[in-house]
């Protein structure tokens, strides 16, 4: 594997290449990632996978200088694993040169929701930095995880909107035996933290349980789930049913008819935030 800093550097591994699948991370990998460049192999070939902690999707209070960088573990299993061809892992200075830069931002319907209501600017920053990767890797293909579920369908939309030539292969959700979803930040949980983090997850799975079961008042469902977290400890930020197609909140009679569904979730448990969400 090359490990590669520059634009430059990055065309000149990939020249004559129109194949590439592409993986792009904040780097402190886990298992999660590393399926997903399993997956990118599976879809072309060579796979570049990116590092880079990207500054303008962060808040001001939120955790951009405490981010865990571990670039050096991160080549190492990459490396062991042997499936990426380049990591780019490019200067902040070149990714932007310009100190007012231009910025791609998402619709305010898809944008300004869910995660985009608590956090104000995140996917401006990610749709602004994911075309600028794009930019330079060139993929054919881009692997990104449905953990981050209105990511990636604002992704797919972006790319559809700009009528980019490359198309987003969705990878399931990575979890612990325990249910709990992979994420750079649960190794900010304390031990006590930790064993209650998986009730986030068995949550989504009694709203998709009592949704199955008939209970067609997901707004009901919605604050029953808010409520058991909130009385855990939990500072819940959303528990939200909405349309897998839009993210729409659903009409009941939508919910009656079976209209494909996802409950999405945010909530800080101490200083930690962890999202998570599942198709019902
Ligand atoms: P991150 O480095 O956390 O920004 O994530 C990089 C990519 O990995 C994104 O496409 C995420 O959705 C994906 N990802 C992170 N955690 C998981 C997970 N537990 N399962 C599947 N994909 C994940």
């Amino acid at each position: 594997m090359k490990v590669v800093h520059t634009i430059e550097e990055l065309r000149d591994q990939l020249r004559g290449q129109n194949r590439t699948s592409f993986v792009p991370t904040m780097g402190n990998l886990h298992e999660g990632h590393l399926a997903l460049m399993k997956l990118a192999h599976q879809h072309g070939d060579p796979v570049v996978a990116s590092i880079f902690v990207n500054r303008l999707q962060f808040g001001p209070n939120e955790d951009f200088d405490k981010y865990p960088r571990t670039l050096q573990d991160d080549i190492d299993k990459l490396q062991k694993q042997n499936h990426v061809y380049v990591l780019f892992a490019p200067n902040e200075r070149e990714l932007y040169p310009e100190p007012q830069n231009y910025r791609v931002s998402p619709p305010h319907d898809l944008g300004d929701i869910l995660e985009g209501e608590f956090r104000p600017g995140f996917f401006v920053g990610v749709t602004t930095v994911v075309l600028k990767l794009f930019s330079c890797v060139q993929p054919k293909v881009a692997v990104f995880g449905k953990k981050d579920y209105q990511q990636l369908m604002i992704v797919r939309n972006m790319c559809r909107q700009f009528a980019l030539p490359t198309e987003v292969v969705p990878h399931e959700t990575v979890r612990n035996g325990d249910g709990l979803a992979l994420s750079s930040r649960n190794r900010y949980l304390s031990e006590p933290e930790r064993k209650e983090a998986p009730r986030l997850y068995r949550l989504l799975n009694e709203v998709k349980d009592r949704i199955r079961a008939g209970e067609h008042d997901s707004v009901r469902v919605e604050h029953d789930a808010q409520r058991e977290l909130a009385a855990a400890g939990w500072k819940v930020d959303y528990v939200s049913v909405r349309r897998q197609r839009d993210l729409k909140a659903p009409e009941r009679a939508e919910v009656e008819a079976g209209e494909p569904l996802v409950v999405l979730a945010a909530a800080k448990l101490g200083p930690t935030r962890l999202i998570d969400n599942l198709e019902i």
